[in-house]
């Protein structure tokens, strides 16, 4: 029996390959570093998951409104208007299972499938907007970036992919996977353009605005009021907080689009998992443990960009924020590994990397724009490993012919 064209069209990722080498090494012995991880390494603090143990034990154990608990709304209004001065009231808030989920379900609220709909993206982008976008029904466009300008378009490259199909525009700053971020000014300059394409939405993927690590203060569009009406704001707990597995995400979205969201999830999934909901407010009260990781992080993030600086024939941005780096690794194209693997491209590299090295990185070229030309390091890993593995590499690619 033929499967839908719909589960046809969803590639395998090449990260999962990558997964599933770096296990077999282990299973053989073998030392692996690993630079693959998407999520921070550290526990969830832990009087997050007494909240949720709490809220267990007293018995929220039954179906949720897929809007979840006033409480947990309130607490995420609370956090827009307070860290990112986004006008807000829990009526524009919809609660999901993961980020992941409310960039789905905010895609299908303003998509409609078979009108040729257009989402613009500046890429490289993280490798699930395209399916998400076109899981909805959408088509991706790709507004390319260079590492010569930090992975940034400018308001005028974003405008110029607009055209009469456009629906929405996708930003995510602090970036996966490139670890680098929009100055306030560049926001702005991008909602002045926004004001003049009032149909069209903006979300703005704003999962790793506590981790930042230059003086370049996070800026959410969302807090514009002129174009407000236009912003969904993606966001979630995975990140500031260590807490990839609870799946929580939430948006922040004009009233309707929240609405819709919510209808849509309670067909859907209904809700997140019941006893998760006590932990939000927890969570999102906790400063000092969240400064305490990000400051472990800003170190890391340092000593993987100077060690970076030595690989010789590799440009790499610095990263000002989330936990990547992205460095462009297209010289040794059409060279010889030092074990006599030739290299074509972002994935060969990558897995020469790995077996010759026993470190591995993800392949840029899921990401798409320059993304093949690159791989990325994530420093979600002790200082040890990242000198270690860092220095492996460096050693290696001084040995290419
Ligand atoms: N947006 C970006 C840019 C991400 O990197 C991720 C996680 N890799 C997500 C959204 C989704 O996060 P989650 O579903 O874990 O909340």
């Amino acid at each position: 029996m033929e499967l839908s064209e719909r589960a046809k069209s969803i590639p395998p990722s090449i990260t999962l390959a990558i997964s599933a080498k770096v296990k077999e090494m282990k299973v053989a012995g073998e030392e692996v570093i690993a630079f693959g991880a998407g999520e921070p390494d550290f526990d969830t603090p832990e009087k997050i998951s007494q909240a949720a143990i709490d809220s267990l034990l007293a018995g929220a154990t039954h179906y949720m409104p897929s809007s979840g608990t006033s409480e947990a709304r309130e607490a995420i209004a609370n956090k827009l208007r307070t860290d990112n001065n986004i006008d807000c009231t829990q009526a524009n808030i919809s609660i999901n299972a993961g980020a992941k989920m409310s960039i789905n379900l905010a895609l299908m609220s303003i998509l409609d499938p078979g009108k040729n709909q257009e989402v613009v993206v500046p890429t490289p982008a993280w490798v699930s907007y395209k399916p998400m976008i076109e899981l909805a029904g959408g088509l991706m466009v790709e507004v390319p970036t260079t590492v010569d300008t930090h992975f940034k378009c400018t308001a005028e490259e974003i405008e110029a992919a607009i055209t009469p199909n456009t629906k929405a525009i996708m930003l995510n700053t602090p970036s996966n996977p490139c670890g680098t971020m929009y100055t306030p000014e560049e926001l702005k300059a991008i909602a002045k353009m926004l004001e003049r394409h009032p149909d069209s939405y903006i979300l703005s993927d704003e999962i790793y605005d506590k981790l930042i690590y230059s003086d370049i203060k996070h800026f959410s569009l969302g807090s514009i009021p002129e174009i407000a009406g236009q912003v969904i704001t993606i966001n979630g707990l995975s990140k500031t907080y260590a807490m990839t597995g609870w799946r929580i995400g939430y948006v922040c979205a004009p009233e309707n689009v929240a609405k819709a969201m919510n209808t849509l999830q309670s067909q859907i999934n209904t809700s997140i998992t019941s006893f998760c909901y006590a932990a939000i407010p927890v969570a999102l009260g906790m400063h000092d443990e969240v400064e305490e990781m990000r400051q472990v992080f800003a170190k890391r993030s340092e000593l993987m960009f100077e060690l970076i600086q030595e690989w010789p024939n590799v440009e790499c941005a610095q990263p000002t924020g989330a936990f990547y780096a992205f460095p462009k690794i297209s010289h040794y194209f059409g060279k010889t590994s030092p074990a006599g693997a030739e290299i074509t491209d972002a994935v060969n590299f990558t897995k020469a990397l790995l077996e010759e090295t026993g470190v591995a990185v993800v392949p840029g070229t899921d990401f798409g724009g320059c993304g093949p030309d690159h791989i990325r390091l994530s420093f979600a890993c002790s200082e040890d490993q990242i000198t270690k593995g860092v220095n492996k590499a460096c050693d290696w690619l001084g040995k290419f012919e």
